[in-house]
């Protein structure tokens, strides 16, 4: 290590000492109790107690879409001019930045994410998502319709009201900026959830906004069980768009509550079995190795667009195999909060323990495990599990259908480009994929081939802020990021004048 990475290590160390006071709510600007009492929050790096969070009952919830609908209703955000929003929305980008490493220990020592990681994805990605949105305020207008002569059609571009944002604990602050950050840039007010194992830094997030001077009631942080806490904001007759991502599962709960409550509109970011496609012509078959590894295995697998089943044309299977064993054991698995680990732990023990599910059940419909398959460093009380390769995965099979969302890779041989598109396409997700080939034109026309929301090309992942990411099928709807965002965040109303 260098000198440099050596005082990074040792402030890292400091920090993930420190204590971590219990999370409260966040309701018009104060921290509150909830009616639910405190739940623990486990740490994944050692299996211990970290700190509690504050469990939101119903009441609660009720409470922070109240604050919220008052905040917007009188108007101490949603009509303040553009540039004041904007200053705003700027300093907190600017305090995310200056509380970087500690968020970023914060949110490690919570989800288990590795720190080399964390640092970019999450303060990083957050304080330029919150730059990009305030800088987009005044730039985004309405439009004057090409009506006949004797009418004037205008349309307006309104704030939609009160937000609900429900999101995982795979990268919470990032993907909390990417609904949070363009639903305040369009005036709008927010109440968001994070998941029960992921909600400190969100909280952090909430009264850094306040110290930027966001007006109290304008951004509302409820944490606690889905099946409590969500599900109450789901179900909230004043929450006007809901805004989601996580499992397919808890998806279709969403537009349920939806029904069932005031048909909110529900944009969904969910799971996926991304296809990593590897062809005889790739530029550097060693270099997509290297990269098949880290698309599957960075954040122990814990990435919606991680590339989790990986087609290989079969005249290369066995010489890539080689290499991408090597590639994976040359990954270091341990303690998140070092630099030097490249696969953090799994979050939980319950998602440990279906990882590992998943192994045995492909062991059974006869995978062939080419290295990994277990728990690791269980000494320490963490949960950690071996990057793990399965070849020989069928179609039928349940490790090419289902996504783990673990450090999982299933190996699946093609014959040509006819079949790696179908194989490609033989899923019910569409979130992400991959194609390695120097041939110009076979990489086009997978690009268009494949049903999906982004596709790389000779690279995997490490798309930027500025291009959209959503999913097709069961994916699902609505883009996060780019200017396409604003659309969840704003509705059209006409005006129409006669002259
Ligand atoms: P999850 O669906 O279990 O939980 C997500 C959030 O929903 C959490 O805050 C949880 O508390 C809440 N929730 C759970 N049950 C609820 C209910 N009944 N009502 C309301 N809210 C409820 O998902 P997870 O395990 O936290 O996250 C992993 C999933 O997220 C994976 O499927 C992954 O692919 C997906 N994901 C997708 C993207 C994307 O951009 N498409 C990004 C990251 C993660």
């Amino acid at each position: 290590m260098t000198n440099s990475t050596d005082d990074l290590q040792t402030r890292i160390d400091t920090l993930a000492r420190a204590p971590v006071p219990p999370g409260r709510l966040q309701i018009g600007g104060r921290h509150v109790a909830g009616e639910g009492g405190e739940a623990e929050v486990i740490s994944p790096i050692d299996g211990r107690v970290l700190t509690t969070i504050a469990t939101a009952g119903a009441a609660d919830v009720d409470r922070a879409v109240a604050a919220a609908r008052a905040a917007f209703e009188d108007g101490r955000w949603s009509r303040q001019p553009p540039a004041a929003r904007k200053a705003v929305l700027m300093r907190l980008a600017d305090l995310i930045d200056a509380h970087a490493l500690e968020l970023a220990v914060l949110g490690v020592r919570d989800n288990g994410t590795e720190i080399s990681m964390a640092l970019k994805a999450e303060p990083g990605s957050a304080a330029a998502t919150f730059r990009y949105y305030a800088e987009a305020i005044d730039k985004v207008t309405g439009e004057i319709a090409p009506t006949a002569a004797g009418v004037l059609g205008l349309v307006h571009r309104e704030p939609v009201g009160v937000v609900g944002a429900i999101v995982p604990w795979n990268f919470p602050l990032m993907i909390g900026a990417w609904k949070v950050a363009p639903a305040l840039a369009m005036g709008n007010s927010v109440v968001l959830k994070p998941a029960e194992t992921a909600s400190l830094t969100l909280l952090r997030l909430a009264d850094l906004a306040l110290e930027a001077g966001l007006p109290p009631g304008v951004l509302n942080v409820v944490t606690g069980p889905g099946h409590i806490t969500g599900e109450a904001l789901a179900l909230s007759r004043d929450v006007d768009v809901l805004v989601f991502t996580g499992s397919g599962a808890t998806g279709r709960r969403l537009l349920e509550y939806s029904a069932r409550s005031n048909l909110k509109r529900c944009y969904l970011e969910l799971g996926g079995k991304s296809p990593n496609i590897v062809f005889a012509d790739a530029p550097d078959l060693a270099a997509a190795a290297r990269a098949a590894a880290t698309a599957i295995f960075r954040n122990a697998g814990q990435v919606c667009v991680a590339g989790s089943r990986l087609l290989v044309e079969a005249s290369v299977q066995e010489p890539f195999l080689a290499e991408l064993v090597a590639a994976t054991g040359a990954m270091r698995v341990g303690n998140p909060l070092s630099l030097a680990t490249q696969v953090g732990a799994v979050n939980s023990d319950g998602q440990l323990q279906g990882n590992l599910r998943f192994v045995r059940d492909a062991r059974a419909e006869g995978g062939r495990v080419v290295t990994g398959g277990e728990r690791v460093l269980a000494d320490t009380g963490g949960y950690y599990m071996a990057p793990t390769v399965v070849a020989d995965v069928a179609p039928a099979h349940r490790l090419f259908r289902e996504e783990v969302f673990g450090p999982v890779l299933a190996v699946t041989p093609f014959t040509d480009e006819a079949e790696a598109v179908r194989l490609a396409n033989a899923t019910d997700y569409g979130l992400a994929a991959g194609v390695w080939t120097a041939n110009l034109s076979r990489a086009h026309r997978m690009v268009r081939a494949i049903r999906a929301g982004v596709v790389h090309v000779n690279t995997y992942g490490g798309a930027d802020i500025t291009v959209p990411l959503g999913g097709v099928r069961q994916s699902g709807n609505g883009h996060d990021k780019s200017l396409h965002a604003l659309d969840k965040y704003t509705d059209l109303k006409t005006a129409w004048i006669q002259l």
